[in-house]
């Protein structure tokens, strides 16, 4: 696996030595865990090369703890990737990504504006910003995302649309512990106690009941509930255990009867 520190590095080699093939990009936070190597898994099966970045992306981070307290693996995550059989890592910092120092960005006005928007202001427009810097970094025929962030694949393949970017945005499904709970980096920040309770929120979500009762369920559970909504074919959630976030959503057919 080679890694780039540096992005001009990575363009030339990209010119050299990967553009006889098709390239499919994951782009990441690190901390990898099962869900990010699912990605992972499924573009080294439809490209000829497959291209990471970790990066961690201060911008969207609109709580400085959250930020602080982020998990950090990256000699593990090196590891994780060369064993999958990962064709280059991209590690850029902060003045490589944001050469304009965060001048420019990328703002989208409706979708989000919903959901993780009340208590996440201005995340959406620091997520859309990198993954478009780092689109036109790659040249990626596709671009993999899971669809534990829905609310974020759906902006990006939004924004792939309406800046008519080259490449394909592919959804990926979400990969769940075997208790339920989508695996998540920030799952390691959960006590003992915390990552026990955990499991009952994607149970809550599936359940008959309508989206008020599942709110009042949540809390009685000791959730705090930022939201649970219903929109289009789908059930979104997040709530805190303590300080950590944890979100997910389902289909609406995928709720029990
Ligand atoms: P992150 O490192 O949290 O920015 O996530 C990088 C990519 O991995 C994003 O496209 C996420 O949606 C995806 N991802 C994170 N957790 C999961 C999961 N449990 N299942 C599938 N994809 C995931």
């Amino acid at each position: 696996m080679e890694i780039f520190t540096d992005i001009i590095n990575w363009q030339a080699a990209r010119d050299s030595g990967y553009n006889d093939g098709s390239i499919g990009f994951v782009p990441t936070m690190g901390s990898l865990h099962r869900g990010h190597l699912s990605l992972v898994r499924y573009s080294l099966k439809e490209n000829d090369y497959t291209v990471v970045s970790i990066f961690l992306n201060p911008t969207q981070f609109n709580n400085p703890d959250d930020l602080k307290h982020y998990p950090r693996e990256i000699e593990r995550d090196q590891i994780l990737l060369e064993k999958a059989g990962v064709d280059a890592l991209l590690l850029p910092d902060y003045g490589q990504i944001y050469n304009d120092d965060y001048r420019y960005q990328v703002i989208e006005t409706e979708f989000s504006k919903k959901l993780c928007y009340a208590s996440r202001p201005g995340h959406f427009d620091g997520v859309l910003t990198v993954v478009l810097k780092l689109l036109n970094i790659v040249q990626a025929s596709r671009a993999y995302f899971g669809e534990k962030d829905y609310q974020q694949f759906q902006l990006i393949k939004d924004m792939a649309r309406a800046f008519f970017l080259p490449t394909v945005i592919v959804p990926c499904p979400t990969i769940r512990e075997s208790d339920g709970l989508a695996a998540s980096s920030r799952n390691l920040n959960l006590t003992a106690v915390e990552r026990k309770l955990a499991p009952k929120f994607v149970r809550r979500l599936r359940s008959e009941q309508a989206v008020q009762n599942v709110i009042a369920g949540l809390e009685t559970d000791g959730f705090r509930v930022d939201y649970v909504e219903d929109i289009g074919d789908r059930r979104f959630g997040a709530v805190y255990l303590g300080p950590v976030r944890l979100i997910d959503n389902i289909e609406l057919k995928e709720i029990t009867k």
